[in-house]
């Protein structure tokens, strides 16, 4: 079996897959590590519990996992060496990870060495896969970047124009995120249209709390939209997307604020919560722009506006392009953002079908017009199935390999 774990700021996802990866078989949330009171959901198949205690940290909530997957009541693992191997979410692999990797010394010290771009992020990261490590002696542990899949982007996209020896120094440059879920999604995209991957120019559309517009061209990602740290791009729930640097320096100066203050705004008070001054959640928002509050309405706008513009952007970065990918939250669920998003884009070649559109779930992931040049899908992420596939194909690959073959970087292709 394969478990893989996804430690966030203040939760841990993990979920356990069978052998030959068919199915879930157990799966949990355990959210609010550090607050009085933290919850925890544990399901095996339809049965499932919640309860309510406190999480003091992120070592504690591997805990809760353990007790959650040894719990006889469940009969889900007897015992830790039920599971072979181990993938593990990463949220910033820097410059150096182009990858899933096999963890390793080098590994650990290269990924404490890029927590100085996600310090919210990659700490807790490291310590899913020291738990692990402690708590599954000898099984193998792969970690997954969500930076990974944009390191293709060619320089002339991830440069930023400021001066190239302090870009270079400080290991500025554009970044990405959501690349795990991107690089599932385009492959699942191009499994829907029956076409190889590598004939295709799509724009994957990742809409949820956090936003990514990738261009994924031949299978690589060739310019995506978040930056250097998470809050650029499109605008987010609750984060900013690009604004003019400019505000920055007048909002010390004018305002009074501090950076700190600054980035605070920019991450957790922006987006759509900012705009709207309600919600970060889009379905509140959308909520009460019906009931006729102009401030959620402009929030919607604005959203769908950078992101049509984004989309635009990026078929011209391809030369055009096959096909338009929603996925997450947003993507998945909202038939009315999909619609906005879409709306007199047919000069690009993309129309959507009303009907196909309102439907749009699982079974039927085309909603494009019949006759649309690009085909418009609506397709489900699922970026522990890419961890746990990694971690199947790593581990079946360390197990054959040969003496003194390298495999660190043994997925850098895909
Ligand atoms: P995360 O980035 O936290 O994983 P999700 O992918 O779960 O986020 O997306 C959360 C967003 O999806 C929220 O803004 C939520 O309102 C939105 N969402 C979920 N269902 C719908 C829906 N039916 N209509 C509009 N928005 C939806």
């Amino acid at each position: 079996m394969i478990l893989t774990i996804n430690c966030g700021s203040s939760s841990l996802k993990y979920q356990l897959h069978a052998p030959d990866l068919s199915h879930v078989i157990a799966s949990g949330l355990i959210a609010r590590i550090g607050e009085p009171e933290g919850t925890t959901d544990h399901w095996v198949g339809h049965r499932g519990e919640h309860h309510r205690r406190a999480i003091p940290d992120h070592r504690a909530a591997f805990a809760l996992m353990m007790e959650n997957l040894t719990n006889p009541e469940y009969d889900v693992i007897e015992c830790p060496g039920a599971i072979t191997a181990i993938g593990h979410r990463a949220v910033h692999g820097g410059a150096i990870f182009f990858g899933s990797v096999l963890v390793d010394d080098a590994v650990m010290a290269a990924l404490r060495a890029c927590a100085t771009f996600a310090p919210l992020h990659n700490p807790c990261n490291i310590i899913g896969i020291e738990e692990a490590q402690r708590m599954f002696p000898g099984v193998p542990n792969v970690v997954v970047f969500d930076t990974a899949f944009h390191q293709t982007i060619p320089e002339r996209a991830h440069a930023y124009a400021l001066p190239y020896e302090l870009t270079q120094k400080h290991g500025i440059r554009r970044y990405g995120f959501h690349g795990t879920s991107c690089r599932y999604v385009s492959r699942s995209a191009a499994e829907l249209l029956n076409r190889p991957l590598d004939s295709l120019s799509m724009v994957v559309c990742h809409l949820g709390n956090g936003v990514t517009l990738d261009a994924v061209k031949g299978g690589q990602s060739i310019d995506t939209s978040i930056g250097f740290g998470t809050f650029g791009g499109v605008p987010m729930g609750t984060r900013s997307g690009d604004f003019d640097p400019a505000i920055i320096f007048h909002l010390v100066r004018e305002a009074g604020l501090s950076l700190t203050e600054i980035e605070d705004i920019c991450y957790t008070k922006s987006g759509l919560l900012g705009l709207s001054g309600l919600s970060n959640d889009m379905r509140e928002v959308m909520a009460a722009a019906d009931a006729g509050n102009d401030r959620c309405q402009l929030a919607i706008d604005v959203f769908v506006y950078q992101i049509r513009k984004t989309i635009g952007a990026y078929a011209a970065a391809m030369g055009g392009i096959d096909a338009l990918v929603f996925t997450a939250g947003i993507g998945e669920n909202s038939a009315r953002v999909r619609a906005m998003i879409c709306e007199d884009l047919g000069f690009l070649g993309i129309s959507i079908d009303a009907r196909a559109n309102a439907i749009a779930r699982g079974g039927h992931p085309n909603i494009s017009a019949a006759g649309a040049r690009v085909a418009t899908l609506v397709v489900p992420t699922d970026e522990e199935r890419m961890i746990a596939i990694d971690t199947a194909a790593l581990t079946a690959a360390a197990s054959a390999r040969q003496p003194g073959q390298d495999l660190a970087f043994a997925l850098a292709a895909q």
